[in-house]
C-alpha cells in the first residue's frame, strides 16, 4: 500500500509534496509527479500540503480515480525507472504514464491562463 497521486496534479507540478517527502519517493514525470508503490513508507505529509488535493491513500480512491492507482505503480515500468531509491532532483523530467501524456490540459490550469489573460 501507497499513497497516490491523481489527475489534479497534471500541469500544476509544483513540486510541494516532495519538499516534505522523507524519503524522496516522489518523482517527476513532464506533466505530473508520481508517488513510487514500494518506496512509499505512508507518512501521509504529502498529501497535507497539496493545494489542489491531488494526493489519496490507495485504498481511500473514488472509482473515478482507481486508474490512478495503476498508472502510478505502472509509472515505474513504463519509464524503465524501476526502485532507484530515491528522486534523483538534478535529473530531467522523465516522460510520463502514457494516459497521463494523452490527457486533455488541466482545467484549472487552463482556467488560470484564460484569467490572467482577461486580467492583462
Ligand atoms: S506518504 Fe510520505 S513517504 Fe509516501 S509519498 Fe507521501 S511524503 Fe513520501
Ligand atoms: S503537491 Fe500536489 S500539485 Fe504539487 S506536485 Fe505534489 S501532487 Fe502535484
Amino acid at each position: 500500500m501507497a499513497l497516490i497521486i491523481n489527475a489534479e496534479c497534471i500541469d500544476i507540478k509544483d513540486g510541494e509534496c516532495t519538499v516534505v517527502c522523507p524519503v524522496d519517493c516522489i518523482y517527476e514525470g513532464t506533466r505530473m509527479f508520481y508517488i513510487h508503490p514500494t518506496e512509499c513508507i505512508e507518512c501521509g505529509l504529502c498529501e497535507s500540503v497539496c493545494p489542489v488535493d491531488a494526493i489519496r491513500y490507495d485504498d481511500e480512491v473514488t472509482p473515478e480515480e482507481e486508474i490512478y492507482v495503476t498508472i502510478n505503480r505502472e509509472y515505474f515500468e513504463v519509464t524503465g525507472l524501476g526502485s532507484p531509491g530515491g528522486w534523483d532532483r538534478t535529473a530531467p523530467a522523465a516522460i510520463d504514464h502514457p494516459i497521463v501524456a494523452a490527457a486533455p490540459p488541466n482545467k484549472t490550469t487552463v482556467e488560470t491562463a484564460l484569467n490572467e489573460g482577461k486580467n492583462t
